[in-house]
């Protein structure tokens, strides 16, 4: 359905979950694709031999996005390898429980590294980048309903995906003129390692707060990611798309 032929994207946190889902949709519709992994050199390298049966290539390496420094230098690495980037996708992220008054400030600050911080850092330097080189490219950040109506017990978590939120749309404005696309996917439940305990372990009532009835797998959330870097959606920036199977019906 999509054609990414001649595209140079990065995903990050692309080893495992949604961020693989969209590597290997990405591949599949022709790209080039970097994306970088944390722990997981297994899950990476078992994508990336994976990947590399389609026509683009596929390139994947360590980082940790909380890490300024080692962001820097994998983005180096990946404009080396391809010359440019033109398509961003700022997916990494971690989900853990804190109750708000028991919370250390060390994980206040590990997930809004992880989750926010890497943004900036990547959005930064890649910007830059396709500014430099006039380059008309893509950005999406991934969200979540917790970041549009709140999510008790993980409220450091909530914070980064709201902020996610208004950086997009000023990004979107700010960009605009420059024919950088900026938008947002904010999934709902989706099966991940990430969920996968929780939803095991609440599943009955999950589903019955859920329109559509079922929980979304990652390559639901791809698909949309896709169109919207994809010419299908050349008028549409700023935008914040609900895939949620209905569960937060947000504007
Ligand atoms: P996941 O299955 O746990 O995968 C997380 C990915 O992020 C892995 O590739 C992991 O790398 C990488 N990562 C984690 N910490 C990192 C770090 N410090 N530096 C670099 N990479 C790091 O998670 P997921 O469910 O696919 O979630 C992906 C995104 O969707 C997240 O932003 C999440 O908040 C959002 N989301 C998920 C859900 C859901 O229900 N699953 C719902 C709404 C939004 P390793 O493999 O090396 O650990």
């Amino acid at each position: 359905m999509f054609n990414f032929e001649d595209r140079n994207m990065l995903v990050t946190g692309g080893s495992r979950g949604i961020g693989a889902a969209i590597v290997k949709l990405f591949s599949q519709a022709g790209a080039n694709v970097a994306f970088n992994y944390n722990k997981n050199y297994r899950a990476a390298s078992d994508l990336a031999k994976l990947c590399s049966a389609y026509s683009g290539k596929i390139f994947f390496d360590e980082c940790d996005v909380s890490d300024y420094q080692e962001t820097q230098h994998f983005i180096d690495k990946v404009i080396k390898e391809y010359g440019s980037v033109d398509t961003l996708i700022n997916n990494a992220g971690i989900w853990e429980y804190g109750k708000i008054d028991e919370m250390k400030v060390d994980e206040w600050r590990k997930t809004i590294q992880i989750n926010l911080d890497s943004v900036y850092y990547f959005s930064n330097y890649i910007i830059r980048h396709m500014k430099d080189k006039k380059i008309k490219g893509h950005i999406v950040n991934i969200s979540s309903t917790a970041g549009q109506r709140g999510e008790a017990f993980y409220s450091h978590y909530a914070a980064t995906k709201g902020a996610i939120i208004s950086f997009t749309k000023s990004l979107a404005s700010e960009l605009g003129p420059d024919g950088i696309h900026v938008n947002c996917v904010a999934p709902g439940w989706v099966i991940t390692d990430m969920s996968e305990t929780t939803l095991k372990k609440d599943q009955d009532k999950i589903l019955s707060q859920i329109p559509l009835g079922f929980i979304a797998n990652p390559k639901d959330i791809a698909g949309p990611v896709a169109f919207l870097v994809s010419d299908y959606a050349r008028a549409i920036t700023g935008e914040i798309l609900n895939v949620n199977c209905g569960n937060v019906l947000c504007g």
